[in-house]
C-alpha cells in the first residue's frame, strides 16, 4: 500500500481549491473515500496529498431552488432515500443508489464520488504483485491493453450505477475551480478514454448535481452483478420515456463512458437496442463473458420497453 504523506481537511470550498492548486501535480479529493482508498491499497491510485472535502458545510444541502432540485455532492447514497422530494419524483435515483455497494458503503459513499468513481477492469482491479505479474496494463503504465491484446485503447468499465439514472433525468453538475463556476450536462463529463475517463481538470469540486423538477420522465433501472449484495455493475441500464415521448437509454459496465441512445417511442425500439449493441464496447474484462453481457444487455432494454407501457 502506498499511504499519503499528507492529509488536509479544509473547512470552505474556497481552502479546498486553494490547496487543491498548492499541491497539484500530486493530490486527489477524498470524499467517502470508499472508491478511492480501494484503489490507493491495491497501489493503484497514488497521490501523496489527500484533501478530504467532507468538511465542507456548504455542501451538504439538498435543496428545491426555481424549477431544480439541486443536491450537493457530499450526500450519502444512502441519504437519498430519506427526502421526500427525491422519493416522489425521482424513485428510480433511489433504486439506482441503493444498488450501490452495500448498506454500510452506503453510509459513507457520496453521490458526487459515485459519479466519479474510476472505471474498473478485471485486469487493473488487482493487487500490485499480480499486475506486476503480467506486465501491467495501459491503464497502469504497461505498453498493452491485457483484455484485447491492443496497444492503443484501454477500455476499463464506466461503473457508476447513479449517473446513468441522473442522465436520463437530464442531470447538469456544478462544478468550482480557482476561475468560479460552471454549469454542464453531466453526460458531457465522460471521455470515453478508459485510461483518462473525465474531462474535468483534477483541481475542480464537483458541487452540485442539478435535476430539472418540472417534467414527468418514467425510468426502468435494472442491474446485474455476480452478487446481489456487494459488487460493481457488470451492466447497468437506466431507459426512460418523457411526456413527449422522447426515450432514452443510458448503459453502464459496457463501454469506458455511459453508452446514449436518444429517441422516440414512434420510432422502431429494436433498432434503438440494435444502436446500443453496437455502441457498446464490450470486451472480456469482466466477471461474465463479453457475449453473455452482450445478450444481458438485449435482454434488459426489452424488458424494460416493456415494462414502461405499463407504468
Ligand atoms: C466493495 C465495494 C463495492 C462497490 N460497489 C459499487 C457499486 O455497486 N456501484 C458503484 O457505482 N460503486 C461501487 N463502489 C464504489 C464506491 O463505493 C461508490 O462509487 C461511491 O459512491 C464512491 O463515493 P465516495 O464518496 O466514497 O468517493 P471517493 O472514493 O471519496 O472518491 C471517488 C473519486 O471521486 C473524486 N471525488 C469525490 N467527490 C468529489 C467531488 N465532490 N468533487 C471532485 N472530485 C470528487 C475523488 O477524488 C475520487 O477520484 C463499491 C466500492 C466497494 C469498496
Amino acid at each position: 500500500m502506498i499511504a499519503e504523506k499528507k492529509y488536509i481537511k479544509p473547512a470552505t470550498l474556497e481552502e479546498a481549491i486553494r490547496l487543491a492548486h498548492e499541491h497539484k501535480d500530486d493530490f486527489s479529493y477524498i470524499a467517502g473515500g470508499t472508491d478511492l482508498l480501494v484503489n490507493k491499497y491495491q497501489g493503484n491510485h497514488i497521490a501523496q496529498c489527500l484533501i478530504d472535502i467532507t468538511g465542507l458545510a456548504e455542501s451538504k444541502k439538498i435543496a428545491v431552488v426555481g424549477e431544480h432540485l439541486k443536491i450537493c455532492s457530499l450526500t450519502r447514497l444512502d441519504e437519498l432515500g430519506k427526502h421526500e422530494i427525491i422519493t416522489s419524483k425521482f424513485p428510480a435515483l433511489i433504486m439506482a443508489a441503493s444498488e450501490v455497494a452495500s448498506p454500510m458503503l452506503r453510509k459513507t459513499a457520496t453521490i458526487g464520488g459515485n459519479i466519479l468513481c474510476e472505471n474498473r477492469c478485471s485486469f487493473y482491479n488487482q493487487s500490485e504483485w499480480w499486475r506486476e505479474s503480467v506486465g501491467y496494463c495501459l491503464k497502469c503504465e504497461g505498453d498493452i491493453c491485457i483484455a484485447t491484446g491492443g496497444k492503443k485503447a484501454c477500455f476499463s468499465k464506466f461503473v457508476s450505477d447513479t449517473a446513468p439514472v441522473l442522465i436520463s433525468l437530464g442531470a447538469r453538475v456544478e462544478l468550482r475551480d480557482i476561475d468560479g463556476s460552471k454549469i454542464i450536462d453531466l453526460e458531457t463529463i465522460y471521455t470515453g478514454d478508459g485510461i483518462k475517463p473525465r474531462n474535468i481538470p483534477d483541481t475542480s469540486i464537483l458541487k452540485t448535481i442539478i435535476l430539472p423538477l418540472n417534467q414527468d420522465i418514467k425510468i426502468i433501472f435494472k442491474k446485474l452483478r455476480p452478487r446481489q449484495a456487494v459488487d460493481f455493475t457488470s451492466l447497468t441500464t437506466a431507459v426512460s420515456l418523457n411526456e413527449e415521448g422522447a426515450i432514452k437509454i443510458v448503459a453502464g459496465g459496457v463501454d469506458p463512458k455511459p453508452v446514449i441512445i436518444k429517441g422516440d417511442i414512434k420510432g422502431n425500439l429494436n433498432d434503438y437496442i440494435k444502436m446500443a449493441l453496437s455502441k457498446s464496447r464490450m470486451v472480456d474484462n469482466d466477471y461474465y463473458s463479453r457475449k453473455y453481457r452482450r445478450e444481458m444487455l438485449r435482454l434488459f432494454l426489452e424488458q424494460s420497453f416493456e415494462e414502461l407501457k405499463n407504468i
